[in-house]
């Protein structure tokens, strides 16, 4: 199953602006997807749809195995946390409990009582008068207590401190491994997504750009380090994402390398996620998405980008 699958899937504001163009795209059940992307790229825009809070201009969305974003079988199974969670600061903790579950059909209050309880949020404070981090926190366990398949988190870490982003993620990682359940989340903290997610989709310009099992991707590119004069021929017929190059020296974000091909005074080397991302985010030209029915990889022509 697909918690979310787009075709083609195109935004217009008024105004004209478009905000998505034509994004394709196939998310498997299970997984914790971090979606990424310079700003303006559409993501917020991707999420207010798939919750059902906005209504696309043309293509087709489904979440959750065929659902239509919005209509009540989905809105009961998809849960959203935006960045600055929809609170009432004059509600006490306990009376947001009770309020989110006067509007849910599946809430488990026992479940939001226990996660705040081991956070030591108390349920008498109001909300208004706890932390950022706290606030935060209140928010998922609503999400959490509603049992949703699937769980949207619109740059949830953006105002939290270190500490209230680790564990912000800690607990979204133990619902996931409890209860099994799909997160995607957008998000700037590039160190956050290596430790939490498995599956990856790069916005840009309204379209997806690359989207992927994070260990396959990782494992398709490599970065070739070597002598800048002979970058040309080493790389020549090669897919190369990016290239810094300095008078002396060349490396080049490539894939589908063979690593037995290096030539003599190159290195081949594995990447990190946060490479990979920054390697995509700076040449939006490039792309890496999955092919449509063999699964295998395409990549638009071999494009080159080169720092100076
Ligand atoms: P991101 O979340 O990646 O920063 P958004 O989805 O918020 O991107 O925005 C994508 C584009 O759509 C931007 O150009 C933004 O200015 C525009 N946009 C977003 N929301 C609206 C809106 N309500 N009305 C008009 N334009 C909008």
């Amino acid at each position: 199953m697909n918690v979310i699958e787009a075709r083609r899937l195109s935004k217009r504001y008024r105004r004209g602006v478009w905000a998505l163009r034509e994004a394709t795209l196939a998310i498997p059940e299970g997984r914790v997807v971090a979606l990424v992307g310079p700003n303006g790229a559409g993501k917020s825009t991707l999420l207010t749809m798939v919750v059902g809070l906005a209504v696309p201009t043309s293509g087709e969305l489904a979440v959750l195995g065929g659902l239509v974003p919005g209509s009540v079988e989905a809105l009961g199974r998809v849960a959203f946390v935006a960045q600055d969670p929809s609170l009432y600061p004059n509600l006490s903790v306990a009376d947001t409990l009770r309020l989110a579950g006067n509007l849910s059909s599946r809430w488990d209050e026992a479940d939001a009582r226990a996660r705040l309880a081991a956070l030591d949020i108390p349920l008498r404070r109001k909300v208004g008068q706890l932390s950022g981090g706290q606030q935060a926190q209140v928010a998922l366990a609503v999400a959490l207590a509603r049992r949703p398949g699937l769980l949207i988190l619109d740059e949830p870490l953006a105002s939290l401190d270190p500490l209230a982003r680790h564990e912000f993620m800690a607990t979204v990682m133990a619902a996931v491994a409890e209860e099994g359940l799909s997160v995607v989340f957008s998000s700037h903290v590039l160190a956050e997504l290596e430790r939490a997610c498995d599956y990856l989709v790069v916005l840009a310009r309204g379209a997806v750009q690359v989207a992927g099992d994070v260990d396959e991707l990782l494992s398709e590119h490599s970065v070739l380090t070597g002598p800048a004069e002979q970058a040309d021929a080493v790389t020549a017929g090669l897919c190369v994402v990016r290239e810094q190059r300095t008078d002396r020296q060349s490396t080049v974000l490539v894939r589908d390398y063979d690593p037995v091909r290096v030539p003599a005074g190159w290195r081949a080397e594995r990447t990190n996620l946060e490479e990979l991302v920054l390697a995509y985010l700076r040449t939006p030209s490039v792309s890496a998405l999955p092919g449509p029915a063999s699964g295998n990889r395409t990549m638009a022509a071999p494009l080159r980008a080169v720092d100076a």
